[in-house]
């Protein structure tokens, strides 16, 4: 049995009064969720004040991590740092990183790995552009990106206690959501990778989807199969269509 996990990914957006109100929000209004877990994953400044604010029941995540321990990184947060405040999960390889600061499949490796040590759980993004789904790629990009982790953790391990969103790059920011089946269709496809890749963690491994997931849509996504939750881009900065997302789950 897998615990829905919905994930808000506030991106770069809120100065401290923004994310200190949001955070309260989510807490007021998340108090009577039960059997699924919500994680808030602010701007790294904003995560002590967000985690003060945080009560039972609503984790702290980080939108990225460093590929080294620590050292000569300029700008970079070490995983242990983002431990040390707190924070339980850590979104990687983002399409938003991969596209605009060109993190590669090696970057990412080298990042989930960083957090695992820390004992933080990655939330891995996949996804294809609209160029690729036209193409008929899909598939073949997804199993790129998961297996362009999986080659080069070295430990049994492997993917560890992670989770994968699958976040179709053509679905973010864009009011373009996939259809269930679309998503479905992919989810069980990225099952089946884990089955021949990780086949202790298939069954286990959640499966989150991400891309202009809303309170109208939710309830039709989560009902499938393969999805287990969701990475929430623009409707996590809305305390009422986050916890509705939620509640959906
Ligand atoms: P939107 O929900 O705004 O489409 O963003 C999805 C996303 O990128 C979450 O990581």
């Amino acid at each position: 049995m897998r615990t829905p996990l919905i994930a808000g990914n506030w991106k770069m957006n809120g100065l401290s009064a923004d994310a200190m109100a949001l955070a309260d929000a989510v807490v007021e209004r998340a108090a009577g969720l039960d059997g699924i877990e919500t994680v808030m994953c602010p701007p790294f400044v904003h995560l002590p004040m967000v985690g003060d604010r945080l009560k039972e029941g609503v984790r702290l995540g980080a939108q990225n991590c460093a590929d080294a321990e620590q050292g000569a990184r300029t700008g970079e947060i070490a995983a242990d740092m983002l431990a040390d405040l707190g924070v339980s999960y850590v979104i990687l390889g983002h399409s938003e990183r991969r596209q605009f600061y060109g993190e590669d499949d090696a970057a990412i490796a080298a990042r989930y790995a960083q957090a695992l040590k820390a004992r933080l759980r990655p939330i891995l993004c996949v996804g294809e552009t609209l160029e690729e789904r036209d193409a008929g790629r899909t598939q073949a990009v997804v199993a790129e990106q998961i297996n362009g982790v999986v080659d080069r953790l070295e430990s049994a391990a492997g993917l560890g206690g992670g989770v994968i969103a699958y976040e179709p790059v053509w679905a973010i920011g864009t009011g373009r959501t996939a259809t269930a089946e679309q998503a479905q269709g992919v989810h069980a496809f990225i099952r089946e990778i884990l089955a021949e890749r990780q086949p202790a963690l298939a069954d286990e491994m959640r499966l989150l989807y991400g891309g202009s997931m809303k309170p109208a849509n939710a309830a039709d996504l989560l009902a499938q199969p393969d999805v287990d939750g969701g990475l929430i881009g623009g409707a996590s900065l809305d305390a009422e269509d986050f916890v509705a997302i939620c509640a959906a789950a």
